[in-house]
């Protein structure tokens, strides 16, 4: 699917109708999610393989994984009102997408390819932890994340601890909106990047 055609789905779908600025529930541009599923279908980690979205909020990256051809996805958030919202968008998709409500942390299930927008932690300091954590523990091939590019060395301690190689570190624009009531401003750039971490053997 070519990239103009694949954001254009994307930001059909609806996005939080009442966010938890707790949980940081900001929806990932439709743009920033175009970029992140097609670096990874083009390194070959979304076609035919399992798939799962940590923190799958609206669902996007869910549901931009399975249009891009992936076998199964597995989406999983806490919030109850985010899995029926990714249900909603999962639409025809829905019978690979398998939505569940739960916490990151507990997550246990080995699957080829991770794809997540974890909390960038602004709101509560290392919320991304458990995201990272079980990232890395269950992917067999590659991680694929959206992170505040002050979180970099983190992310490099992390993939060092866990033997996983970093394939991409790339910043993307990403304007946030105005999500939640301390927002002053209509739009924000964030300083965001993609990270592609290869976890299985080279
Ligand atoms: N990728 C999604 C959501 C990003 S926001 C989108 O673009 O729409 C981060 C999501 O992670 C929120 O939906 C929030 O409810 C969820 N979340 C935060 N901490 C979590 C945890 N520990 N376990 C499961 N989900 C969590």
């Amino acid at each position: 699917m070519r990239r103009t055609e694949l954001i254009r789905r994307l930001d059909r779908l609806a996005g939080f109708p009442s966010p938890r600025a707790a949980d940081e529930q900001v929806r990932t541009p439709a743009e920033a999610a175009a970029e992140m599923l097609l670096e990874a279908a083009g390194r070959d980690d979304l076609a035919d393989r399992v798939v799962a979205d940590l923190g799958c909020g609206t669902g996007v990256l869910s549901v931009g994984a399975a249009m891009l051809g992936a076998r199964r996805v597995i989406g999983i958030d806490r919030d109850p009102a985010a899995i029926a919202l990714a249900r909603e968008n999962a639409g025809s998709l829905v019978a690979r997408i398998d939505l569940r409500e739960g916490d990151v942390a507990s997550f246990g299930e080995t699957v080829d390819t991770v794809v997540m927008n974890p909390p960038f932690g602004a709101q509560r300091r290392g919320a991304d932890r458990p995201f990272w954590e079980t990232a890395l523990a269950v992917a067999r091939r590659a991680v694929y994340a959206f992170s505040l590019s002050d979180s970099r060395s983190f992310i490099e301690r992390r993939a060092v601890e866990r033997h996983a190689r970093i394939e991409l570190c790339r910043p993307v624009a990403w304007m946030l909106p105005r999500t939640f009531p301390h927002h002053r401003k209509p739009r924000v750039p964030l300083p965001v990047d993609l990270w592609v971490l290869r976890t299985g053997a080279p």
